[in-house]
Parts: C-alpha cells; sequence; structure tokens
C-alpha cells in the first residue's frame, strides 16, 4: 500500500475522509442532490441570489459584452471596466474610500496578510479564524499569536507580551465566524489596534448582506466603518457569485495593488461573475427586505429546533451548529437527515475541531418558513433515532482545543505549503493536523 492509499484508508478509519457530492441545478432552497431531492441547508446562497434571474441575466450579458475570461492578472491586461465598475459601487456602499477586487477569498486573505506583515511582523489571529486567514498567516512569515475566540482580554494580554519591538503588528480576524455563526467583538479589537498601534483585518465573509444597515456587515452594524483598517468581504456567499473585495483607504489599495502577491500572480475575475456580484449589490441596495426575511428565517429555524429540544439560541444569525461531538456519529446524522430529505453536510476536521463536529446549518432568506420548520423536524426525529445528545456551543466537549499553554506564540512553518510544523515559546505541545486536505478551517493555527 503506498503512502496514499494508507492516508486514505486512515481518513475512513478515522471518520474524516471526504466525497464530493452531485447537485443537479442552481444552489436553490431545494436540489437534487446525487439525484435525490432535497432541502438545501448548507449553503452560503443567504439571500438567494445566486440564481436570481437579475444575476444570471447580468452575468449571461456580460459574457456576451465582455467574455468569459479575463486573460491575465489585474496588472497585466486583467483589469476591465467591469471591474473597476463594481469596485466603485462597493467602496460607496461600504462608506470606504476604495475597493480592490480580488480572486476569491483565500486570495484576497493570502494576499492581504501577506502585504501586512511579513519577517520581524506579528500578526494577532482568532484562534477560530477561517483557514484562509491560518494560511496567510503561514504564508506572510511573521510570527503568529493565536488569541481566545473572541476574547479582547486574552488579546489585551498577548498583545503587552508580544506587542513591542520594531515589527509591524496585525488584527485579524472573521466578523462573522462560518463555523458558529458568532461575531467578533470589534469595537473592543478595534480599541486595543489603536492602543498598540496594530492594524487591523476582518473578513466580513459571512457578514456581507447579512448584519448591519442594508446588510452593509458587521463593521458598519457596530458604527466602526471607517475604523477599520482593511476590510475583506466575498462575492460568492451573499453575493450570490464568486470573487472577492477588499474595501480600505486609497493609499492602502494602492499597497496592495503593489505589494498582494495573490493579486499580482493570479488572474482577474471573470466578467460575467463580477457583473452577476453587481447585480446582486443593486438588487440588496433596492431590496434589503431580504435581509430581514433571511434574518426571520434564522429565528423560526432556531425556534424550531429549540422546540425539538436542540441547544440552540433564540437568535437572528443564519449559521447555525448543532454540534454532534464524534466525527461519525456527525456522519450518522448527516445520512440519516439525507434520508430525511433534508442535506445539512457534516463538518468534521480540520475545519473543526476534533470532538466538535457538527451540521453547519446555513438560512436562506429563499427558504420559507415552513420549510425550515419541518427540517428541524426531521433533525429532531433524525437525532433521536440515532440517540445523540446535541451540545451547545460553550459546551466543555469543545475545549481541547481552547487549552491554555503553547497556544499563544506560534510561527507557521514556511515554505508555505509543506506539511504542518509549527514552533511555539516557550515550548509547549501542539495539536498539529497532519492532513493535506485541509478544509474551511484548520486546527494547526490553533495548538493544544
Ligand atoms: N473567509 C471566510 C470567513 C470564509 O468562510 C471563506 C469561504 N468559506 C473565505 C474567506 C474564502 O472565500 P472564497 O470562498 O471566496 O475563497
Amino acid at each position: 500500500m503506498n503512502e496514499i492509499e494508507q492516508r486514505l484508508e486512515e481518513l475512513e478509519r478515522l471518520g474524516l475522509h471526504r466525497r464530493l457530492r452531485m447537485v443537479s441545478g442552481p444552489q436553490g432552497p431545494r436540489v437534487l442532490l446525487d439525484g435525490r431531492p432535497v432541502l438545501l441547508l448548507c449553503s452560503n446562497n443567504y439571500l438567494g441570489l445566486a440564481d436570481h434571474p437579475r444575476v444570471r441575466e447580468a452575468a449571461a450579458d456580460a459574457a456576451m459584452r465582455w467574455g468569459v475570461g479575463a486573460g491575465a492578472s489585474r496588472l497585466v491586461s486583467g483589469t476591465m471596466t467591469i471591474h473597476r465598475r463594481l469596485e466603485e459601487r462597493l467602496a460607496a456602499w461600504e462608506g470606504s474610500e476604495a475597493c480592490l477586487l480580488f480572486g476569491s477569498g483565500y486570495l484576497a486573505n493570502i494576499g492581504t496578510i501577506g502585504a501586512f506583515a511579513g519577517t520581524g511582523d506579528t500578526v494577532f489571529s482568532d484562534e477560530l479564524n477561517h483557514a484562509s486567514i491560518v494560511d496567510g498567516c503561514r504564508c506572510s512569515r511573521a510570527r503568529v499569536v493565536v488569541y481566545r475566540h473572541c476574547d479582547p482580554d486574552d488579546l489585551d494580554r498577548l498583545m503587552r507580551r508580544h506587542g513591542g519591538g520594531s515589527g509591524r503588528r496585525l488584527i485579524v480576524t472573521d466578523s462573522v465566524f462560518s463555523m458558529d455563526g458568532d461575531v467578533a467583538p470589534l469595537a473592543e479589537i478595534v480599541e486595543l489596534a489603536k492602543a498598540y498601534g496594530a492594524r487591523t483585518i476582518v473578513d466580513e465573509a459571512h457578514a456581507t448582506g447579512v448584519l448591519g444597515p442594508g446588510g452593509r456587515g458587521a463593521v458598519a452594524q457596530a458604527g466602526l466603518q471607517g475604523e477599520v483598517d482593511v476590510v475583506v468581504g466575498t462575492l460568492g456567499k451573499a453575493l450570490g457569485s464568486y470573487g472577492a473585495y477588499v474595501c480600505a483607504d486609497e493609499e492602502l489599495v494602492r499597497y496592495l495593488v503593489n505589494t498582494a502577491r495573490a493579486l499580482i500572480f493570479s488572474t482577474a475575475p471573470p466578467p460575467p461573475a463580477i457583473a452577476g456580484a453587481l447585480a446582486a449589490l443593486e438588487l440588496l441596495q433596492e431590496r434589503p427586505h431580504r435581509v430581514q426575511r433571511l434574518r426571520c428565517n434564522a429565528r423560526a429555524l432556531r425556534r424550531a429546533l429549540a422546540a425539538e429540544g436542540m441547544p440552540v439560541e433564540d437568535a437572528e444569525m443564519h449559521i447555525v451548529p448543532l454540534i454532534v461531538g464524534d466525527e461519525h456519529a456527525a456522519m450518522s446524522l448527516c445520512e440519516a437527515l439525507l434520508q430525511r430529505g433534508v442535506f445539512a453536510q457534516a463538518i468534521r476536521p480540520p475545519t473543526v475541531a476534533p470532538g466538535t463536529s457538527r451540521l453547519r446549518l446555513a438560512v436562506m432568506a429563499s427558504h420559507t418558513a415552513e420549510e425550515l420548520r419541518d427540517a428541524a423536524g426531521a433533525i429532531g426525529e433524525a437525532a433521536r433515532e440515532l440517540g445523540l445528545d446535541l451540545m451547545g456551543r460553550e459546551s466543555p466537549a469543545a475545549e481541547p482545543q481552547h487549552l491554555t499553554g503553547g497556544r499563544e506564540d506560534m510561527r507557521g512553518q514556511s515554505p508555505v505549503f509543506a506539511p504542518a510544523a509549527v514552533t511555539t515559546v516557550p515550548s509547549a505541545p501542539i495539536r498539529v493536523a497532519s492532513t493535506p486536505f485541509d478544509g474551511e478551517r484548520d486546527v494547526i493555527h490553533r495548538a493544544a
């Protein structure tokens, strides 16, 4: 057996093997999954715009007008009028001086972190940040200090300890955390950044189109527009398309154009995707009630789940984690739900910490309240049938990744894509995920 076969077998044994499921048709509330009709409850098409007729039409028109591919990097021949138009609209919408498109959110984080931190600098990063931030930290070659999830006191302590010296300091956080649906304490983070002379990058991937006035995001909701140095947003989630953007002041954007390798060395996003995002943004501005519908739907699902005895908060956040714990058990719940016509993909390590595998439910504005109530009923029934006791987010089972010691000072290994190896000061045991199949987030960033 060669090492690839061994690794695949190991992943199967650990309940960590992945396979691609086939969805027929667009990311609507109902899809054909591997040929079977199901309710789609795990797509980030939060506002239902990916399959909106106006968005589709805009993308189709753009393909006819500008072609499909952008031909080259933004800096070579790739910046087209449609790119600039969306940048201007996004900057105005975000209340920002300037905006810069990237090929994807992953590239935006890699490019931006790498531009603002390098050898001799320090990045302070929330322990549950998305994998693209983790990888951005690793690629940057900066020292990475991981603070406790959403804990400004821990960030303060670590900035006091590691914030000295001549290097630049950067704090980076998701605003809405992708696997938990909670919101970062942005006001405190901005305050700490000011106190310690650090820059801030806030990734609004799951907040754009969802939180804040008119869906402008968590930064706007917190009244912090203009206070965060760099806001990263994606076009691939609520805006129903593909690609990403960074909003910042004109000087920082000019700096990124000159230094962000993920921008400089990657082909510009395709014109149809950009035109689709532009149409989605227009729809969001014209009819912000979609955002309200998403929130109402989120509350309806949460209440129905609570009525089934599930430990979920009565809130309006559209990402609802149902923490099962064991990897195999999470997969069994996912399969049992599919039998009942509901698709909610199980999320397992390294996307989440070991022992916290879960179904991550994602509500869409295009679901009906009835569909969501029925789904909650199906989830309750499936969990009872399997004898599963779901855990709340604060459950002790989530603890291993949150233990103290050795977490606070970690340097991602370079070269960039080598298997994980993390050094710590002071030395302490580190949990290292050896899988090269990193999911949305990975645990290499977070030592036990
Ligand atoms: N940041 C966060 C918080 C995300 O959840 C994701 C994608 N799941 C990304 C960035 C990457 O965005 P993209 O899919 O556009 O690469």
